[in-house]
């Protein structure tokens, strides 16, 4: 499997001076099996590019897409209205997330194109959208990809996903919170009081089936967005820090971490600081760090 990285921020876009080196678009990475099968995770901003690349690829023929949604906040979703090959008749595009508001899924993904905010609705795009509910734990098979939906700790809820295929396997695992703080399906019911006991248990439950599913993963993507003081300021935004996403990965043996949603306010110096200070804080614990940037490429489980 090759990954390559379409867009690496979280929440919003952020081109200009401060990001040219780690890329300003958000959240998608671009799966590809060694038999040339293409998975899409999210569909932030930089599906734009990776869309104009599959259409230029595929010629104007129609083709078959399939795009794995962490969840639907804007900056996983932004760029499907922008994705070329939604404008070539004949095309089909399935779109799995998890069921996270009352509404259907085609409601809601569809609702971003509502004729207040955009020109042209997704349902009268010319290809045909599909959308399907995915169910944390439920194993399903896209073409040579085997694919694991886990659940996060995400404000409304978010999915991971672990991709197995050409005997090797990625994980993706955007957007969450650590697991100590917030229970964040409780946290809009109640506020942000103390945890009892259930919560407690729930989130035990949440994290442990999560290292279960990321054993001996070869790379692990993961939502790594604040840094430690800045977590302690909004631990209720629903991210993790690089050290959070360094104990889970090493707790279930994976062998590369990936660095991943990088915050808006973090620019390229900083960045260069985040990515040299946890691969070796990655180094000392025995695991090689990445910080992703937009453009990455990446073969997974070691060289071709
Ligand atoms: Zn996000
Ligand atoms: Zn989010």
């Amino acid at each position: 499997m090759e990954i390559t990285f379409w867009g690496v921020r979280g929440s919003y876009p952020v081109p200009g001076p401060q990001t040219v080196r780690y890329g300003g678009q958000t959240s998608c990475v671009e799966v590809r099996s060694s038999e040339g099968g293409c998975l899409v995770v999210d569909a932030g901003t930089g599906l734009r590019a990776l869309g104009q690349k599959l259409a230029r690829e595929g010629g104007g023929a129609p083709g078959r897409y399939h795009i794995l949604l962490s969840h639907v906040h804007w900056d996983h979703i932004q760029g499907l209205p922008f994705f070329e090959p939604a404008y070539i008749p004949g095309t089909t595009i399935s779109v799995y997330a998890l069921l996270t508001a009352a509404d259907e899924l085609q409601q809601v993904i569809g609702g971003i194109t509502r004729h207040e905010f955009f020109p042209v609705p997704l349902e009268a795009a010319p290809a045909h959208f599909q959308y399907h509910e995915v169910e944390p734990g439920v194993r399903m098979t896209l073409g040579e990809f085997m694919v694991l939906p886990i659940a996060l700790n995400h404000p409304f809820g978010a999915v991971g996903y672990r991709i197995d295929c050409d005997g090797t396997s990625v994980a993706y695992v955007s957007d969450t919170a650590p697991f100590t703080d917030v229970l964040h399906k409780q946290h809009f019911l109640r506020g942000l009081e103390t945890l009892s006991e259930d919560d407690r248990r729930t989130l035990d439950q949440i994290r442990a089936d999560l290292v279960k599913a990321l054993s001996r993963c070869d790379t692990v993507i993961y939502d790594t967005h604040f840094l430690p003081d800045e977590y302690a300021r909004f631990p209720h935004y629903g991210h993790s820090t690089p050290d959070q996403a360094l104990e889970i990965c090493v707790e279930a043996g994976v062998r590369r971490l990936v660095l991943y949603h990088h915050a808006p306010g973090h620019g390229d110096d900083l960045m260069d600081k985040i990515a040299k200070e946890y691969a070796e804080k990655g180094e000392a614990l025995g695991i090689e760090v990445v910080t992703s940037f937009e453009g990455m490429a990446m073969v997974i489980g070691g060289a071709p």
